[in-house]
């Protein structure tokens, strides 16, 4: 992998960490919704406006590494802009991305061009350019006198019905005691096992995908995991690691271990989307 996908990586990683203009501005001049059912990416776009111009904007939503990083350059890339503006820079930077064209965007929107590594993944592309054709259709219904929009990326007839389907549903949080209290000693066996390097790729294995199961009833904790790799070396060190971060919480009486190769570990549906940008998995 080049030194330059490392670099879009690292851009990618900052802005989904740390996503700029994250939120909701209340009272907005114009709120735009989006979704990608192929992917689950879900936006909320408000705006404030001052006459043609794009006074403020801010951006709420959940999804993959992709669909948030480019929100939150957009983001950047289109304050205080005037909308043709806005509009003339979303052909520009769509054009990149979907027909080829060459990045010729200005100096300090520099960050969108780490998004152009997405462009051989043809999934992925629908990520990237969600916030953005969700700004578009805000600015269009903004036109026609309408405070409201939504877009869903794909075909361009919209689906709401798979949109729906997509859209994950929180569950309900247990209400028994009981259940509240095992909920919290998952929880942290979680956070112990976050402590777990895999030394080879430097992610945790939780992250990593790595941890398919963990039990805990009556202090015993079990846990079920996979290796990168059925040759990996580093299998004791991750095992007598998971131990280790255990034995620390201080209800553990008995750990378990079990290792297994079913199924095979795929970060590509196994990692978490921070470890798979990292790992340069779109
Ligand atoms: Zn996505």
């Amino acid at each position: 992998m080049s030194a330059t996908d490392d670099l879009y990586r690292e851009i990618i990683l900052e802005h989904f960490k740390n996503p700029r203009h994250r939120g909701r501005l209340s009272q907005p001049d114009l709120t735009a919704q989006g979704t990608n059912p192929f992917c689950g990416d879900e936006l909320e776009v408000t705006l404030r406006l001052k006459g043609e111009t794009l006074e403020e904007i801010q951006v709420q939503g959940k999804g993959c590494s992709i669909s948030q990083a480019s929100a939150s350059m957009m983001t950047e890339a289109v304050q205080g802009k005037t909308l043709a503006e806005v509009e003339t820079l979303t052909k520009k930077f769509k054009a990149v991305m979907l027909e080829g064209a060459p990045f010729d965007l200005p100096a300090d929107m520099e960050d969108l061009q780490s998004l152009e590594g997405v462009k051989k993944y043809p999934v992925r592309i629908k990520c990237a350019i969600l916030s953005w054709n969700t700004l578009l259709e805000g600015i269009e219904a903004h036109r026609k006198g309408q405070k409201a929009a939504s877009h869903v990326e794909g075909e361009e007839g919209e689906h709401p019905a798979l949109a729906e389907q997509v859209a994950k549903e929180t569950p309900a949080p247990s209400s028994s005691p009981s259940a509240r209290e095992e909920e919290s000693l998952a929880a942290q066996v979680q956070a112990a096992l976050k402590e777990v390097i895999d030394p080879e790729l430097n992610i945790n294995v939780v992250d990593l995908g790595l941890v398919y199961d963990t039990q805990v009833q009556d202090g015993n904790v079990q846990v079920t995991y996979t290796l990168t790799s059925p040759g990996c070396p580093l299998g004791p060190v991750i095992k007598g690691q998971m131990s280790a971060m255990l034995g620390r919480l201080p209800w553990v009486k008995k750990i378990e271990t079990t290792l297994t190769w079913d199924p095979p570990w795929d970060p590509k549906t196994m990692a978490s989307e921070e470890a798979k940008t990292e790992l340069g998995i779109w």
